[in-house]
């Protein structure tokens, strides 16, 4: 998981959603939807959040489905 951990610095490890301290690495699209993982971790798929914004936007995710 190489770009997980890319995102984590580029985000400088806070979170994008409310500027919390946070190291959850989220998926913009959900990696179900994608054929391959590469494609699913590319850098522009991925978003650094804390844990609160993370439970919610998966759930958020769970709705759209
Ligand atoms: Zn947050």
């Amino acid at each position: 998981m190489a770009q997980r951990r890319k995102a984590t610095p580029r985000d400088a490890a806070t979170c994008q959603h409310c500027g919390a301290p946070g190291v959850d690495v989220h998926h913009i699209v959900p990696f179900r939807l994608f054929d391959d993982y590469v494609t699913a971790n590319d850098l522009g798929n991925l978003v650094t959040l804390c844990k609160p914004c993370h439970r919610r936007a998966d759930a958020e995710v769970q709705r759209a489905a």
